[in-house]
């Protein structure tokens, strides 16, 4: 099959990670016999630069008209000076508004290889864990109508959801829990919050009537942020919305290690998706080769699954990583404490490269 790629690098480790992510992909279309058409597009500091501003409409346009979006990371000390609409973070809010991605997936696994480095005790490490939250992404209470009163000692947020914006994000909750283990946990405060009850309310009509094969549970949020520590492997997927994901989904992210690990993807109604690591531009080792290329190279794992619908080939970028781990290689931002030597960027990316073969 043919796909068109829309690169979009961005700033400090960007192009690092980007390129060697693209060099996985290409060994994945050499051996699945596809092709892959990558083209690079501008955005952040980089187009700050270029173009006078962060998301120049050439990127708009050129990741509307592609496959999909990989993106590296935006950002930096050069541009932190700029405010509001001018920063190089403002990219991404574009981009995701342009294209319409109002769910974001973010996996959260503990690699078995990488069980020592995980904050939990060992008793609950031991156990492992492999969850996916889907978090809403535009609406909500960053959404929401806000303001200060006129002496400006008082100050509100509104948040605000309709059936429909909950429907369409639990869909997706529930699909891809039906390709996982089958298990969808619903998180919200609707012991306090209406806009809570009406989610749970959405939640159940929608798995009744269209996934009664999904087992469907309701946790709050406040008990959601102590079970991912105290039992993590209780959940499959988890479904919320977008202030409870933001802050569960970083949670999340530090019981499994590293930053370096791990991957995201931000979907809407079309086949065409973002995909980028979790983490920042990392300025402070940007072109030094010690960027862990493993969290977009993960991202383009989820590419191939949720936008092109080759799981065989995600899940052989998968197990091909987890094997490189299994077998003790690691970069500098996972290495054993007191470990002495690791691999660079570069030697991570063929490491991984010849497992492939
Ligand atoms: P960061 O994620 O860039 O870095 C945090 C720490 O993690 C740093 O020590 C960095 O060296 C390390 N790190 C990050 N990715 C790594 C990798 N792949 N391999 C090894 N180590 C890695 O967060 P920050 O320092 O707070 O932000 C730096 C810049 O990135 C800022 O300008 C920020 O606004 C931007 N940022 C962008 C995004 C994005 O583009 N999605 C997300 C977060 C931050």
């Amino acid at each position: 099959m043919e796909f068109n790629i829309a690169l979009v690098p961005g700033d400090g480790i960007g192009p690092e990670i980007v390129g060697s992510t693209v060099k996985v992909m290409d060994a994945v279309a050499s051996r699945f016999n596809h092709t892959f058409h990558y083209t690079t597009y501008l955005a952040g500091g980089c187009a700050i630069d270029e173009f006078g501003e962060p998301l120049p409409k050439v990127t708009v346009d050129g990741c509307l008209a592609s496959d999909s979006v990989l993106l590296g990371a935006v950002g930096g000390p050069k541009w932190d000076h700029l405010s509001g609409n001018s920063r190089p973070e403002k990219a991404l809010l574009g981009l995701r508004k342009a294209l319409g991605l109002y769910t974001n997936l973010r996996p959260a696994a503990l690699q078995p290889a990488l069980a020592s480095s995980c904050v939990l005790r060992p008793d609950i490490a031991d156990k492992g864990f492999d969850l996916m939250i889907v978090r809403e992404l535009t609406g909500g209470i960053y959404f929401g109508e806000r303001g200060r009163n006129d002496s400006g000692d008082a100050a509100y947020d509104t948040e605000a959801y309709s059936v429909a914006e909950i429907e369409r994000v639990a869909r997706r909750a529930f699909e891809i829990a039906r390709k996982r283990r089958r298990h969808l946990t619903s998180i919200d405060k609707a012991n306090v919050l209406e806009t809570s009850r009406l989610w749970r309310e959405t939640v159940h009509r929608l798995g009744q009537t269209e996934f009664p094969d999904v087992l469907l549970d309701d946790m709050y949020v406040d008990n959601a942020a102590m079970q991912l520590i105290r039992a993590p492997s209780f959940f499959d997927v988890i479904v919320t919305s977008n202030m409870f994901g933001d802050i569960l989904s970083d949670e999340a992210s530090q019981v499994t290690g590293s930053i370096g690990l791990l991957a995201s993807a931000s979907l809407g109604d079309s086949s065409r998706g973002m995909y980028e690591p979790i983490h920042g531009s990392a300025p402070d080792i940007a072109g030094k080769d010690l960027a862990n290329p493993i969290a977009t190279i993960l991202s383009a794992a989820m590419m191939l699954r949720y936008s092109f619908n080759l799981s065989e080939e995600a899940d052989f970028i998968e197990q091909t990583v987890s094997n490189v781990l299994q077998q003790g290689w690691r970069t500098a931002d996972i290495k054993e404490p007191g470990a002495e030597t690791w691999l660079s960027g570069s030697q991570m990316t063929e490491k991984i490269l010849s497992e492939m073969i």
